[in-house]
């Protein structure tokens, strides 16, 4: 049994031409399971009945089931999922406003460790597939309270550039307008700095939006947060991402965790505003979501602001982003930690 959403509208319409079924069923098939949630090839009802037949034969629709779900205050609402093979992932809906933000893992666990990060607790178990990684955007987009899903990041579990090939293929889809028709630039991926990843992307014609999560402006602090500074360090990220930024004309987002005692000092601040003369490039502060088992805490909000206004000062464009869903452990693999443990 193969999964139905691993296939493009293109590939499924082979499909149907090698079963000598007529191509045209690709696009009721495609607005079935994506524009009107149905879940049961049954329920397809403007399709032959032998072809329904042989739908059911031969593929699946869903293969997450929801284990837990919760809401914070904030209406920030987190699911945890059991995969078939009874690994364990993560999705979350942020609503706004003027938006509504799905969140979505891209690999069970995570190889890189950052010290501050929930996910990688359990070190890596494998990848997400990109029908693994479309259903959790399904799954977002027939629970979001009668709102359509305007936006999507690649922030939840995992690395997405360490799981590229799945990752790419499922953002081709979701963009298709058979699918879910979320505009690319409305796509977030958020990478830990991938250098060889940020770099083949950047040759992808993808109209998305890039996050590289940095933390931290000097290689000393870096490695102690993220491992992987060791082999990719600050300085050739940040020439990466220079690179990226002039070859594909988009800007990037840097994002920096405000870490008490660790990298919200005014010198660190000093530091980031050194290293960030980057045209075309924002920085995200985000105060820690705190996690009792990593030790880290969110500096106090004077501090906060301080390091704020010295990026303000020297001509940085910078955001402060209040974390959501605080109470209900929204932070990369948080729940999962929490369940796992129980
Ligand atoms: N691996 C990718 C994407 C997943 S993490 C990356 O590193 O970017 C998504 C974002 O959540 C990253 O910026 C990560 O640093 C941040 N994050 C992880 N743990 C956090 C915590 N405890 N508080 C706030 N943000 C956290």
């Amino acid at each position: 049994m193969n999964d139905i959403k691993d296939l493009t509208p293109k590939e499924l319409e082979q499909v149907l031409l090698s079963w000598k079924q007529e191509s045209f069923h690709a696009r009721q098939i495609f607005s079935w399971i994506y524009k009107k949630g149905v879940t049961d090839f049954d329920a397809m009802s403007d399709l032959p009945s032998d072809l329904r037949a042989r739908l059911k034969e031969g593929f699946y629709i869903l293969s997450l089931n929801l284990i837990k779900r919760i809401e914070s205050h904030d209406g920030t609402e987190k699911s945890l999922f059991k995969l078939k093979d009874d690994n364990l992932i993560e999705a979350v809906i942020i609503p706004a406003e003027k938006r509504i933000t799905g969140c979505i893992s891209t690999q069970v666990g995570c190889k890189f460790a950052c010290r501050f990060c929930a996910s990688g607790k359990f070190g890596f178990k494998r990848n997400l597939t990109s029908s693994e990684m479309i259903e959790e955007v399904l799954y977002l987009k027939n629970n979001s309270q009668g709102r359509k899903l305007t936006h999507l990041v690649f922030m939840g579990i995992g690395e997405p550039l360490d799981n590229y090939d799945f990752v790419i293929k499922a953002i081709r889809i979701i963009n298709s307008p058979h699918t879910f028709n979320i505009g690319a630039r409305r796509i977030t991926i958020s990478t830990s700095g991938v250098i060889p990843a940020i770099k083949k992307l950047s040759g992808e014609g993808l109209q998305i939006e890039l996050s590289v999560s940095l933390h931290a402006a000097d290689d000393k602090t870096r490695s102690k947060l993220m491992p992987i500074n060791k082999i990719y360090p600050v300085k050739d990220l940040i020439a990466a991402c220079r690179e990226y930024i002039r070859k594909t004309n988009r800007q990037i987002t840097f994002e920096y965790v405000l870490i008490k005692d660790i990298n919200s000092g005014l010198q660190d601040a000093l530091k980031l505003s050194k290293i960030l003369k980057v045209p075309n490039c924002k920085v995200n502060l985000i105060p820690c979501n705190a996690i009792k088992e990593l030790k880290v805490q969110p500096p106090e909000d004077t501090e906060v602001s301080s390091f704020r206004d010295y990026l303000l000062k020297s001509d940085i464009n910078v955001t402060l982003r209040r974390p959501r869903g605080q109470d209900i452990e929204a932070a990369c693999g948080q729940l999962r930690l929490r369940y796992a443990k129980k």
